[in-house]
């Protein structure tokens, strides 16, 4: 994702106590497209994420898939989408915030909202957007390989051309393990999959894929333990059934067992929930003043979870909040193609 980091806007630099019109709490896709559109509306604007890319869920953890339901691309790929999104806020030169997490929120004397960060920068916004999707999301460990963190071990595979000509071991049975396995095999010298069980959680047309390719995969088996020097260097795999254990060559082992998520500090802002997801009425408002939400995060009869509904929603934040900040703007922000390009 490094080149993600390389297209972000110059911006301003991310000073303690910024100050802006609006902030983005998350930089996922309904995050990046409520900074193009805070910007549009002429908003000063900041986007906050605890990843340390932009791009949420699409970024780190499908970046190379292609994506079928965004509205215009037939087909994009999820990096492609983010970089994208990222040049389209661009001309308004957003604040990214990145590897900071929300923390606290309390007002200021005048009513604004102001967001303490957990590494105690804080943030005034004329309203804050919650665009935290599932929340701050961390993947599941894979302990016996964890001394190999950065050093051959990795929970996301942002680029893929760093796994060229290496044997990669892929931990876990479900559609991220069969899609990295897949999308690594062109590239490594080898690729092996590692899974607990004889079944898998994976797309049947993806795990066919994988079958039908040079991955080995070894079922019914777990990492017992990993060897290496400064980097990385071999795993011993344990075949539970019959106690047999054998070592592999391996410079890079990607664990894809999931992940957990949770609303983490945003649960004590006092914000109402619903099936811990933030409750918006049709402004995308929250129940606490100057505050909004869109994306996966928000709540509602009939909510459906997809990019492209996080994209019209955080317009309709970003609009509404617009009017809160200035009361005599237009809800309607005019034809985007009324401007000057
Ligand atoms: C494997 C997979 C395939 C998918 N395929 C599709 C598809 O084909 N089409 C489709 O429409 N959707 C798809 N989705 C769903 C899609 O990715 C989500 O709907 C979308 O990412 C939601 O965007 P978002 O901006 O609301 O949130 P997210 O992408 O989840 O981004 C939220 C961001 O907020 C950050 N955050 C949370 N809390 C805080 C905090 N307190 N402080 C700072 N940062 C915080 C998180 O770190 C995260 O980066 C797929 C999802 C997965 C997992």
């Amino acid at each position: 994702v490094t080149e993600l980091l390389d297209a972000r806007p110059s911006g301003r630099p991310a000073d303690a106590d910024v100050d802006v019109d609006v902030l983005l709490v998350g930089a996922g896709p309904a995050g990046l497209y409520g900074a193009y559109y805070a910007g549009f509306r002429g908003l000063r604007v900041a986007v906050m994420d605890l990843l340390p890319q932009p791009g949420g869920q699409v970024a780190a953890l499908y970046p190379e898939k292609p994506i079928f339901d965004v509205a215009g691309w037939p087909s994009v790929r999820g990096r492609e989408l983010i970089a994208n999104l990222v040049a389209q806020a661009s001309p308004y030169a957003p604040v990214y915030l990145l590897g900071e997490q929300a923390a606290t929120l309390r007002y200021d004397t005048a009513g604004a909202p102001v967001v303490g960060t957990s590494s105690g920068r804080t943030v005034r916004a004329g309203a804050v957007v919650i665009t935290g999707g599932v929340g701050t999301f961390r993947p599941r460990p894979l302990t016996v390989a964890e001394p190999f963190a950065g050093r051959g071990l990795a929970y996301f595979v942002p680029r893929l051309s760093d796994y060229a000509g290496l044997d990669v071991v892929v931990v876990g049975g479900g559609d991220s393990a069969f899609d990295w396995a897949l999308h690594l095999e062109p590239l490594a010298r080898s690729v092996t999959l590692v899974h607990r069980r004889q079944r898998f959680r994976a797309a049947r047309t993806t795990v066919e894929q994988v079958r039908a390719s040079t991955v080995t995969m070894l079922l019914d088996s777990e990492l017992t333990r990993v060897d290496g020097g400064e980097r990385l260097e071999a795993v011993e795999v344990h075949h539970v059934p019959d106690g047999t254990r054998q070592t592999r060559p391996a410079q890079a082992v990607v664990a894809a067992l999931g992940f957990t998520a949770d609303l983490g500090p945003l649960e004590s802002w006092g914000l109402a929930l619903s099936a811990r997801r933030l409750v918006v009425d049709t402004r995308m408002a929250t129940n606490l003043p100057r505050v909004y939400a869109a994306g996966d995060i928000t709540d509602y009869p009939g909510k459906v979870r997809l990019i492209s509904v996080g994209f019209g929603e955080v317009a309709t934040a970003v609009n509404n909040a617009a009017v809160v900040l200035d009361p005599t703007a237009d809800l309607f922000p005019g034809h985007s193609t009324e401007r000057e390009a």
